[in-house]
């Protein structure tokens, strides 16, 4: 076990603080951010048969992970039992607690708390009982294809089951950011301050994410498949594919950074103990026999792209550098998915040869300089949706429309908003539509 000391814990949480600071509270100190952030106590708890599935355990994996991010000291009331499926970032040889308890020493704070400690919140994952739970309590409940948070926990819910991961891990986000949302309310209370109006913050609410459910056949093959970016994004998204049962592919991860402290605040795959590592070289380390990761150590950039050489039919861009977006769609030949995230915003958008391209949909360089604030469950939301949409096009051979999410407005009948895609005839990529239109 790594010890955490409070520097570590400012730094692993300096990027949340900046996004709390710009976005949420900007008469609040850092130092009163983070001493309210790594205060919270959050007890995730599951019964022996919400674990005994593959969906289960990723539900479990996936939300300690966006709420010890958040900087929450844990209670892992969990069943210690083996690790079923594929559960990155746990190793093969943990079990599913010990695991999980090892895993928040290696990420900013101990799970240190007992079951019987008093907490903030409780999460009960599926349908766990309630039983003996006296504090505010949230059920983060769904199906294979559907993630769900519900506020009354005595409603009835179905347990988890079976192994997709797409519905545990977006209830898993849902869930981290409802409990973010009552923590920034109880931080307005605690220092008497009133949060920006354009936030939603407040006390949790429910939350429903459907997505386009998917008939997966066995073996699915992506073949070969490109990702721009070992960052938040490309995390989030292995994080669902590596847990996609059965899924085949060699998938390419192309970046030249290394891992920072201020990483663990978002990468769903990453533990302190990596951090000495490229970032591509981390994410292939969990390859596994049917799907390969490989690490390319580089930039892509204009000069390093002859020696990275043609990109794969299909794209996944996770990059936060505009012209770096711009240079992926034009290096394209096929289909290419864009995640991005800005502050609360999530926008995933599809471009195929012939439609509005990555350029048309992001035509503005912002230009951000210094360090860009970021939270888990956005980044986190963003490659999930991504990996979704490379199933989705690999399956159907079809697109879905682009669409925003954000990450305090998850409650609500649209969590997913459709965006419009149309060329733009000052489009910096000068795609075939984009010309059409200046024409
Ligand atoms: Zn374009």
């Amino acid at each position: 076990m790594s010890t955490v000391g409070s520097d570590h814990v400012h730094e692993a949480l300096s990027r949340t603080v900046l996004l709390v600071k710009q976005d949420v509270f900007p008469r609040l100190a850092a130092e009163q951010i983070v001493e309210h952030l790594a205060g919270r106590r959050v007890r995730v708890r599951a019964d022996a048969r919400n674990v005994d599935t593959a969906a289960g355990q990723a539900a479990v994996v996936a939300m300690v992970v966006a709420i010890a991010q958040l900087g929450a000291r844990l209670a892992i009331d969990v069943p210690d039992v083996h690790v079923a499926g594929n559960q990155p970032p746990l190793r093969e040889r943990d079990r599913l607690a010990s695991g999980l308890r090892d895993l928040c020493a290696d990420l900013i704070q101990p799970a240190d708390l007992d079951a019987g400690d008093a907490v903030d919140v409780t999460v009960l994952v599926g349908d766990t009982p309630a039983f003996g739970v006296t504090g505010p309590a949230l059920r983060a409940h769904g199906r294979a294809w559907e993630g769900a948070v519900a506020v009354d926990v005595r409603e009835p819910a179905a347990p988890w089951a079976g192994s997709v991961p797409f519905g545990p891990l977006l209830a898993s986000e849902a869930v981290a950011a409802e409990v973010f949302r009552a923590a920034m309310a109880d931080l307005a209370i605690r220092c008497g301050v009133a949060p920006l109006l354009e936030h939603r913050i407040g006390a949790p609410a429910p939350v429903r994410i459907p997505l386009v459910p998917l008939e997966l056949p066995e073996g699915l093959d992506l073949g070969a498949v490109e990702a721009i970016s070992g960052g938040a994004i490309t995390n989030a998204a292995l994080a669902a594919l590596l847990r996609t049962p059965g899924l085949r592919g060699a998938l390419r991860v192309i970046d030249d950074d290394r891992g920072a402290v201020s990483n663990l605040n978002r990468y769903a795959l990453l533990r302190a103990s990596l951090l000495h590592a490229p970032k591509v070289d981390v994410l292939a380390g969990f390859s596994t026999p049917g799907l390969a990761i490989e690490p390319v150590d580089r930039r892509l950039t204009p000069e390093t792209a002859a020696a990275i050489g043609p990109l794969a039919p299909r794209v996944l861009v996770g990059v936060d550098h505009i012209r770096s977006r711009w240079l992926a769609q034009e290096l394209a030949s096929g289909w290419v998915c864009v995640g991005g995230t800005s502050r609360m915003e999530v926008v995933i958008s599809e471009h195929v040869p012939g439609g509005p391209c990555a350029g048309c949909m992001h035509p503005y360089d912002d230009d951000v300089v210094g360090d860009i604030p970021t939270i888990s469950f956005v980044s986190q939301l963003a490659g999930v949706l991504q990996a979704h949409r490379l199933l989705h096009h690999a399956t159907t051979g079809g697109t879905q429309p682009a669409v925003v999410a954000y990450g305090l407005g998850l409650p609500g009948p649209r969590p997913l908003m459709a965006l419009g895609q149309i060329p733009r005839a000052d489009c910096p990529v000068r795609c075939a539509v984009s010309r059409s239109a200046a024409a």
